[in-house]
């Protein structure tokens, strides 16, 4: 059984129960269940069989080696917003003609870095930024692989920090600028304008705002072949959504049969961008209550977690199931379930529903695969949580619990001060 199921009243990652890694790793520690992420991933990638479809997942969701790794194997590319990122990817053993190279600012030394790599392609976000990558890729005489990626302005319903496909985003070009670009993409030398993106947001539930955008996508993919421009790949971005509250997850036949018939039309490559579908429910923090506080009008289970590990419910105020490790009949009642960090806004549940719990008992906080390890600082002078990977019945610490001496190793109370030029 892969993900996390009580076995015998323990919360178990596949057949490991938490419990036991609890006490060899300590807590904060994210817990993955590999047998999950890669049921997840053939379920997505098979979802286009028979077309020519390459899925690069998204790093940033979370970029630890074992997992990109885990992905690598699969046959998963990477979509990366960063040149750290893109090292990570082929540190896992990635290939380069599986990257794809997104983001806002991407600086001269991180094009230069990508082109000397040879990834299969940037997606631009700017004019200013398709002249910077013709610029570096002539003068190194390398032809650089790009897409534009196209803001198609439709609102994907979902947050609004993490919406990006509506116009006045920072993110992609106008869509009714984009044909104008692509026109100007073929004249500059040490560019080839291979394909045409789109990424709109993230943890979209339902299948009609992609369906609506990539539509567009498709109708501009269509006019750009039509004059010319050597347009070979459909990039759909990522933004599929999870359950993280026991809501109907987005129904991926339904999502997979929409890009099939609105591709339909289109010979070439099919690529996706998804990183929160892949791992998302696939992880857990696991957190050892460290005082239960009865205050005069509610009571507090404080966690050895804090928003440092766990930042989505602060910055989004994102949903999280919250379960004990050990399985009690007891009946729930309401509590403020937060973390120690001096911060009003470090608080995972409000007024929630759990069973008694008491100093030392473990819970799990669910749906943390994504943007959650990711996302962790050492904010308080806190050790950044560990992370363990689970294969069937056996568990690796993929990212070990750092001494807090290390946090501070490279600082000094009497900095070696230089005058400018020394
Ligand atoms: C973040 C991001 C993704 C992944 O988004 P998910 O919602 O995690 O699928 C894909 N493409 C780009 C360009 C991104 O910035």
């Amino acid at each position: 059984m892969s993900g996390f199921t009580y076995q015998s009243g323990v919360l178990h990652a596949d057949a490991v129960p938490l419990t036991a890694i609890a006490d060899a790793v300590g807590t904060p520690t994210y817990v993955y269940s590999g047998g999950l992420i890669r049921e997840t991933y053939r379920g997505f990638a098979n979802a286009f069989a028979g077309r020519d479809a390459l899925v690069c997942y998204a790093v940033k969701a979370n970029s630890n080696l074992a997992v990109l790794g885990l992905l690598g194997r699969e046959g998963a590319g990477a979509d990366c917003v960063s040149i750290g990122e893109v090292k990570r990817a082929v540190a896992a053993g990635i290939a380069p003609n599986k990257i794809v190279f997104a983001g806002v600012a991407k600086s001269a030394t991180e094009i230069a870095a990508a082109l000397e790599i040879g990834i299969l392609q940037f997606n631009v976000e700017s004019v200013p930024e398709l002249e910077r990558i013709s610029a570096i890729a002539a003068a190194r005489g390398q032809l650089a692989e790009i897409a534009i990626r196209v803001n198609p302005d439709v609102d994907a319903g979902t947050h609004a920090k993490i919406t990006t496909g509506k116009k006045g985003n920072k993110f992609g070009i106008d869509l009714d600028q984009a044909a104008g670009v692509y026109a100007h993409a073929a004249t500059l030398p040490g560019i080839r304008a291979a394909a045409v993106a789109m990424h709109i947001g993230s943890q979209i539930t339902t299948v009609e705002p992609f369906e609506a955008a990539l539509t567009r996508l498709v109708a501009l993919a269509q006019e750009l072949i039509a004059a010319g421009h050597p347009v070979s790949r459909i990039d759909c971005g990522g933004g599929v959504g999870i359950p993280y509250r026991g809501e109907a997850p987005i129904d991926l036949p339904a999502y997979a049969a929409m890009v099939k018939r609105v591709t339909a039309g289109f010979a070439g490559t099919l690529m996706f961008e998804p990183g929160r579908y892949l791992v998302g429910n696939a992880g857990a923090l696991v957190s050892r209550v460290e005082y239960v506080k009865q205050g005069s009008d509610r009571r507090f289970y404080i966690l050895d977690a804090g928003m440092n590990d766990l930042i989505r419910p602060a910055m989004y105020e994102a949903w999280h199931d919250i379960i004990p490790v050990r399985q009690t009949a007891d009946a729930p009642a309401p509590v403020d379930v937060v973390g120690p960090i001096c911060e009003s806004s470090c608080i995972f549940a409000k007024d929630r529903p759990m069973p008694p719990l008491v100093d030392g008992d473990l819970i799990a906080i669910l749906s943390a695969g994504a943007y959650s390890a990711a996302m962790a600082s050492s904010y308080n002078t806190r050790a950044l949580p560990a992370e363990v990977l689970v294969e069937g019945d056996r568990y690796a610490v993929i990212k070990a619990r750092r001494s807090l001496e290390d946090l501070f190793a490279d600082e000094s109370p009497t900095p070696a001060f230089a005058p400018l030029g020394s």
